[in-house]
């Protein structure tokens, strides 16, 4: 039989490929297993200018390709799959979609999140037919329309902005008065001429017929519900870890993100966790890299103690 994997890495955001990156300096046989394409949550980010490093900013895409580039010079081996299947015989894991496809002594956790949904009528029927969650994907479709942007933390106000650079108005709804993103992102979008607010407001119903058409709001205050027509409806209400399959295995939280210790380590010894999908009071692009740095070195530790 093959010899077992040093490390397998699930998923391929910023934590997964910086984890790959250490791995491979480390030597480590390592493999990268991911179920869509590398870049995660990030590639779909139109400009970072948070990441240290890049003083005009960078787009989020490029900047994963980098990631990606770079872990491959080191050796990584980034296979297209989507893990279903973890369990443990002895000292080993066994990880595959439906048989044990790889054997591997350690694991870091790095499936980072997903956007939340709205859960009102119409979404389901409208989601991709101008219901959307990515901004850098869809927003060239919306020239000269006007579109809406759910919610009120960093990415609803930052992506609202980049929608500026195609929609003729950004209506950014958000269910309270006060945002939770950064203060910048938030006088920037003031400052912008076609952004509008609409505050203490949620959306009750997406409405349309083969696309969307428009938005139902509703004012959590006054109860008064209005009619918003708009081409387009992008989702940022937040985030959901991917952790479905480890219910049961590892421990998490009550939102479903994994608990670590500070070696990134879970529940489960030589499976570590990486990036947004863990406990973190922080999630962003550099947290997420330091994470996967921090998660390859506590897996070699963990191999260098059980050899
Ligand atoms: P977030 O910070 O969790 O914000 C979600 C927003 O959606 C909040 O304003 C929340 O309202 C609202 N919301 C939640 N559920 C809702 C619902 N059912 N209906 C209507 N509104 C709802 O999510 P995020 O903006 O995606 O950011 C996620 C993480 O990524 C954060 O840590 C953020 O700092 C980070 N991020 C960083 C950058 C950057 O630094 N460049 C860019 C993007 C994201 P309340 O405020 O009332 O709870």
């Amino acid at each position: 039989m093959e010899q077992p994997l040093d490390l397998i890495i699930i998923g391929a955001g910023a934590a997964g490929l910086t984890a790959g990156i250490y791995a491979g300096r480390a030597n480590m046989k390592t493999v990268l297993l991911e179920k869509f394409v590398p870049g995660g949550q990030t590639a779909l980010t139109a400009y970072v200018e948070n990441y240290p490093g890049f003083p005009e900013g960078i787009s989020g895409f490029d900047l994963m390709d980098n990631m990606r580039k770079q872990a491959l010079k080191f050796g990584l081996t980034i296979t297209t799959t989507e893990v279903q299947l973890i369990n443990r015989h002895d000292d080993l894991f066994c990880i595959g979609t439906t048989s044990c496809e790889f054997r591997t002594r350690t694991i870091i956790v790095c499936t980072g999140v997903r956007p939340r949904k709205l859960d009102v009528p119409g979404e389901k029927e409208l989601f991709g037919k101008g219901i959307s969650t990515c901004a850098t994907c869809d927003g060239a479709f919306y020239r000269d329309m006007e579109v809406a942007v759910v919610g009120g933390g960093d990415s609803a106000l930052e992506e609202g902005i980049y929608l500026t650079r195609f929609a003729s108005k950004v209506h950014i709804i958000h269910r309270r008065d006060r945002f939770r993103a950064i203060p910048t992102f938030v006088d920037k979008a003031r400052r912008e001429p076609k952004i509008v607010f609409h505050t203490d407001s949620i959306v009750t119903a997406v409405n349309g017929g083969q696309s969307v058409e428009g938005v139902t709001l509703k004012n959590v205050k006054t109860g008064e519900e209005s009619d918003l027509p708009v081409a387009g409806v992008f989702l940022y209400i937040g985030l959901l870890p991917n952790t479905e399959m480890f219910r049961g295995f590892l421990d998490l939280d009550q939102g479903g993100f994994i608990k670590v210790d500070a070696n990134l380590q879970t529940s489960v010894p030589g499976i570590f966790a990486a990036g947004d999908v863990r406990v973190t009071p922080l999630r962003q692009i550099v947290s997420a890299a330091s994470d996967g740095a921090v998660a390859a070195y506590s897996a070699g530790k963990y191999l260098e103690k059980i050899e």
